[in-house]
């Protein structure tokens, strides 16, 4: 809690405009000024991340001495907010892992930084292609009493959840959940276009990390990455690492979606910011490649991005073309508003949350030099 007014200034990278900010914990007012300095922005929002720093959050026995490391290493990358992800395990592991994130959630001194929490799983497809790297063993059918355990668990902090909706139940579970507060995403799915619309009738509205978790062949066309391109009632994922998506299809998917309905993830898991080589995520082992793949061990299927949010604002403008201000977009007020962070949504506004990152651009990479929450400034 801070009792004084702080204030920055610098070129607000959203609007162009070159403006001073007061704030206490909350913006109080976003004033023209003459001093040019850095590069401002709402800070970042990534609400898919496994683990990071060696840390892995789908294991239970992770300690909250290690999410609280993970979660300053991913505030070193102007990230203020995230939803730590837990994916299709055994019920067994994926309550506990859950019910160790909120006791960390609770506890840890940078606990402002988990917003949420997001379920990747276990409903998904058990087909090889979508299901990606999750495991086969735990995958099965909506089960609306599993998500209440899980929920319980959490301690009600699952705000974002990724089913496929091919399962026959699905619209009456994606239903339930959205009532319940909970942003619902579709992903590691092979569904039909019938299915799909089903489920954004039911009230899924966004994409899980589109173009991947997804058939090696697909029919050209109908198929599940059209229909989700074309539905403007979901706003996409994206793993813009410049491995999981070809720099074509980022465009296209981007052009397709707009800025507006697209999000950029990390998916980063725990080997992220870590050196190459071989690390254990539940109970499978991956190897972090030396050109920043990670693969389950001994194959070439993907387990997770090695990938910073500053890193994916900069490959996203190199990649696709994305001006400055749509991408950061992306990693802010579009994650905000899809996953209802409240506080979040309206960007430098007075009244948003103090949340701010100061960076500056060199060679059009991103280079985080500053980072408030809630008005106060943290070590990056
Ligand atoms: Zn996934």
């Amino acid at each position: 809690m801070i009792c004084s007014q702080s204030r920055c200034s610098g070129t607000d990278a959203l609007s162009g405009r070159i403006v001073e900010v007061t704030f206490g914990e909350r913006i109080e007012t976003v004033a023209p000024t003459a001093n040019a300095g850095n590069f401002l922005a709402p800070a970042f929002i990534d609400v898919q991340v496994n683990g990071f720093a060696g840390v892995d959050f789908n294991d239970p026995a992770t300690t909250h001495e290690a999410i609280s490391r993970a979660t300053r290493a991913i505030r070193a990358t102007g990230v203020a907010r995230y939803f730590p992800t837990v994916i299709t395990g055994s019920p067994q592991n994926m309550t506990a892992s859950l019910r160790n994130l909120a006791l960390a959630a609770e506890s840890i001194p940078e606990r402002h930084s988990i917003a949420g929490f997001h379920v990747e799983g276990p409903h998904i497809a058990p087909e090889d292609g979508p299901r990606g790297a999750h495991p086969l063993e735990w995958v099965c059918p909506p089960d609306l009493d599993l998500f209440q355990r899980l929920q319980e668990a959490a301690g009600g902090r699952i705000r974002l959840l990724t089913v496929s909706p091919h399962w026959p139940g699905a619209p009456a579970y994606i239903e339930a959940l959205v009532q319940r507060d909970v942003t619902v995403s579709i992903g590691h799915t092979g569904a039909s276009a019938e299915q799909l619309d089903a489920a954004v009738r039911a009230g899924a509205s966004m994409s899980t990390h589109i173009g991947n978790g997804a058939h090696q062949v697909l029919r050209r066309h109908p198929n599940y990455l059209w229909e989700q391109l074309a539905d403007d009632r979901l706003t996409a994922g994206l793993i813009v690492d410049g491995i999981h998506l070809g720099a074509a299809f980022l465009k296209v998917a981007l052009r397709a979606k707009t800025p507006a309905r697209a999000l950029l993830v990390t998916d980063a898991s725990a080997p992220a910011g870590c050196a190459p080589g071989r690390y254990h995520l539940g109970h499978q082992v991956v190897d972090l490649t030396a050109d920043g793949r990670i693969v389950l061990a001994g194959q070439d299927r993907l387990a997770g991005a090695a990938l910073r949010m500053d890193d994916a604002i900069s490959n996203v403008m190199a990649m696709a073309g994305i001006p400055l201000p749509d991408a950061l977009a992306m990693a802010t007020i579009i994650p905000a508003r899809a996953c209802r962070i409240h506080g979040r949504e309206n960007g430098l506004a007075p009244g948003d949350a103090a949340d701010i990152v100061e960076f500056s651009i060199a060679s059009g990479r991103i280079k985080v030099t500053g980072l408030y929450i809630d008005g106060e400034k943290v070590a990056i």
